[in-house]
Parts: C-alpha cells; structure tokens; sequence
C-alpha cells in the first residue's frame, strides 16, 4: 500500500453517493509534505517526459499542481477558471464542464495568452470519477494545439468510468490512488492493486 492510500484509509470519510471526503488533508486543509511525496511520484511516473508546463482545474487542482510543479523543474502552473458568464470574449479557450459534485454545468475557461502549441503538457487534478473534467482540460489543450504528456491524479475512483475512457485514448494517466470499491455504511474501501 502506498503513501497515499494509507492516509485515504486513516482520514477519508466514505460518503453517500459514491463521494470520498478528504478534506482533512488534500482538498480543503492541505497537507504539504503529502503533496511534496504525490510530486516526487509523478516525478518518477513521468520521468522522462518533456513536459514544460501544468494544466490543472480550479478549484481542488492548484494547490496540487504548484507543489508538483516543484518537481517538474518549475514549469509555470496554468488553471482553468470556472467562468460564471457566457460571455466569454475570443482571447479564451472554453469548454463545457459538468461538475461530479456540484451536479452543475460550469463553462471553464483559459486565456489564449497562456497555452500554445509549443506547449507539453501534464494535467493534474485531484479526482478522476466520470471524466468531465478531465475531458474540458483536453478539450482546451486540443484548441491550443498543445500535447498531452499524461494526465496525474491523486484519486481515481475506478469504478466509475473516467479511467477507462482516458486510458482507451492511450493518454499516460497515472492515478496515485486508484479505490475499487468502497461503501459509506461499513466505510470500507478497497484499492486496485498496482506496481
Ligand atoms: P469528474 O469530472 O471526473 O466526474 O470529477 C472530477 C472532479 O469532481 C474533481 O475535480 C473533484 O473536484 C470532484 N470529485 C469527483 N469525485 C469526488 C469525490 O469522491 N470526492 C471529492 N471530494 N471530490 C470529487
């Protein structure tokens, strides 16, 4: 078992309606030194790789991202913003995200200032559940022309379907942690095995 699915078992609370509470340490209080060993890891996941800036999602997603960053050479940090208007003007990117928890629509947005074709690409969030998401920061990418050098996730919740359909695209997807199964009335849960 890894750093990471220790303290999901320690602090992580199984809620109703397949939600994972780990507000204790990863998306509401922060634990750092958590986030210094997820950096070290994606580091060693996507050693190799050229990646020369981090794509990620507001909220949850940036401070995870900055302290990855550290470990990417210091790559600049871009987050797309949850946009509460339509009228967004030419100089962004959008896409269309329904959010997992809020059960809305949000339009997110990233200025055109900021992602380009020169840019390689690692996208890093906190959750990976039906890959909305996921699929707005690709969506952005695409109309940057940037390249996708992987997708790096704190938790997958593998039984739904996000996982399987990012990987079915051949992107690099590396999920720190990734629950099978879990159950809000015993608060038992269960992790896939991995190397
Ligand atoms: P997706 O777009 O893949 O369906 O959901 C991803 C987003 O929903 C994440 O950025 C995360 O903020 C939120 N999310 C999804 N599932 C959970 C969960 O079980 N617990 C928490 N805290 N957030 C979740």
């Amino acid at each position: 078992m890894n750093f990471l699915e220790e303290r999901i078992l320690k602090d992580g609370i199984v809620k109703e309606g397949n939600v994972l509470k780990v507000d204790s340490f990863l998306n509401h209080q922060m634990d750092i030194n958590l986030y210094e060993q997820m950096g070290e890891e994606f580091a060693r996941r996507f050693a190799g790789k050229n990646i020369n800036k981090i794509l990620t999602i507001e909220a949850s997603g940036i401070g995870i991202a900055c302290i990855v960053a550290r470990h990417f050479g210091n790559v600049p940090v871009v987050f797309a913003k949850k946009a509460k208007s339509i009228n967004v003007d030419g100089e962004m990117y959008t896409a269309e995200v329904m959010s997992f928890t809020h059960k809305n629509k949000n339009q997110v947005i990233v200025s055109k200032k900021f992602l380009s074709e020169e840019d390689h690409i690692l996208i890093i969030d906190d959750f990976l559940a039906n890959g909305c998401a996921l699929q707005g920061l690709m969506q952005i990418i695409r109309q940057a022309g940037g390249t996708i050098e992987g997708i790096g996730i704190a938790i997958e919740k593998g039984f739904q379907p996000g996982g399987q359909l990012i990987r079915n695209l051949g992107i690099q997807l590396e999920s720190l942690a990734i629950v099978e199964s879990m159950d809000a009335a015993t608060g038992n849960i269960v992790f896939r095995e991995q190397k």
